[in-house]
């Protein structure tokens, strides 16, 4: 009896351990894909359910999730996350674009469409690679891999061609607009990536000819365009087009690299400037700006001074001398003259010491939006276009 139990239990342990192994990777949750600087969006979302609505295995899908990588790529993992890159977003014009994009990542999902998995190590390697670049540091361990094996993994080309053609009866049901998906795919065909979306697809020719077929079906039964409203708790959403002008003078190389840091951290400056402020807008992304309020913010470089500090002889100071202008959605405007500075030892490049001030420089444009965006516009919750 005692050894029937201990076989029992060494039998239990061992289809524990299996069942570990076999659901391992963990799969992560909404709060583990934001830690990695992933984030849901309520259009997205909005777009998917209203795709998904009716259909029978809609159950499976959990929610669009947005990753911050410049790579063109999207793709929908077994557990129903469908993940899209903000690169990939970037390139599209608008919701009906998105919406194909999704609707054809949805169908992967819903008609259970079985994947090959990349088994090639150096490719494996290499999009790991591209990964971590892409996503900075912040992500490590099992997380990493989850992201990895969907990118790695891909559908023949006989499910690519019935998910475009379910993507388009998915979108005239929903009321999407059907010349949508073959701008999207035109567009992203000129994408060249190492993990673009477009990569494991059919060619564009076969997939633009599937795509039209399946509107000719379709226009005729697509419903009415689909009103998505955003939650009405959310704040306006507003884009700040950070224009800055080049510098002609000898340093425009430096002015150059020292604008695009500058372009780098703006977003993230505007959204921790709108926390502290008083000025009830949210930032939008830059894919986000086709339903987002427009407002453009000019920065021209006036002069540019590096010399030596009279006090202290290994000390350098740099000065730019700008000016501001924020023109809102109708045509107000607000302008300023802006002197900037960072001084630095000689154990320092100039080069690095300019760049390392570029957070700095973002940080004031920030507060001078917030500050100034009342007397540009008085805010009001819009509806989306
Ligand atoms: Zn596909």
């Amino acid at each position: 009896m005692r050894r029937a139990c201990r076989l029992f239990f060494a039998l239990a342990t061992i289809a524990a351990i299996a069942v570990a192994i076999w659901s391992a990777p963990p799969e992560p949750s909404v709060a583990e894909w934001q830690s990695w600087g992933a984030e849901t969006d309520w259009e997205l979302s909005a777009i998917a359910h209203l795709l998904l609505q009716g259909e029978p295995r809609a159950q499976l899908f959990r929610d669009v999730v947005v990753l911050p990588l410049r790579e063109a790529n999207a793709f929908v993992n077994p557990d129903g996350w469908l993940l899209v890159t903000e690169g990939l977003l970037e390139r599209l014009d608008g919701r009906d674009e998105i919406a194909f994009v999704l609707a054809h990542e949805l169908a992967h999902l819903i008609k259970g469409h079985p994947r090959n998995l990349e088994t090639n190590p150096t490719r494996l390697e290499r999009i790991r690679t591209e990964v971590e670049r892409g996503l900075g540091t912040s992500v490590v361990g099992t997380g990493l891999q989850v992201l990895v094996n969907a990118i790695a993994s891909y559908y023949s080309r006989e499910r690519e061609r019935e998910a475009d053609e379910e993507a388009i009866r998915l979108m005239a049901k929903a009321g999407f607009d059907l010349t949508a998906a073959e701008r999207a795919l035109k567009r992203l065909s000129d994408e060249r990536g190492f993990l673009s979306w477009f990569r494991s697809h059919p060619f564009l020719a076969e997939r633009v000819e599937i795509v039209q077929r399946a509107v000719r079906e379709w226009r005729s039964k697509a419903a009415p365009p689909p009103s998505l409203v955003p939650p009405s708790e959310r704040a306006p959403e507003v884009f700040v087009e950070l224009q800055i002008a080049s510098w002609r003078g000898a340093e425009r190389g430096l002015w150059q690299e020292f604008a695009n840091e500058v372009q780098q951290w703006f977003w993230d400056a505007l959204m921790e400037a709108t926390k502290q402020g008083t000025c009830p807008f949210y930032p939008a992304k830059r894919w986000q700006r086709h339903r987002a309020v427009i407002w453009r913010l000019q920065v021209t470089p006036l002069s540019w001074q590096l010399s030596p500090l009279p006090t202290l002889a290994e000390w350098q100071r740099w000065e730019v001398r700008t000016q501001w202008l924020l023109v809102d959605d109708r045509e107000r405007r607000v302008s300023t003259e802006e002197r900037f500075s960072t001084t630095f030892s000689s154990t320092e490049t100039a080069r690095s010491a300019i760049l390392s001030s570029a957070p700095l420089f973002a940080r004031r444009l920030a507060k001078f939006v917030v500050q100034h965006c009342q007397e540009v516009t008085p805010l009001q919750a819009e509806a989306p276009k």
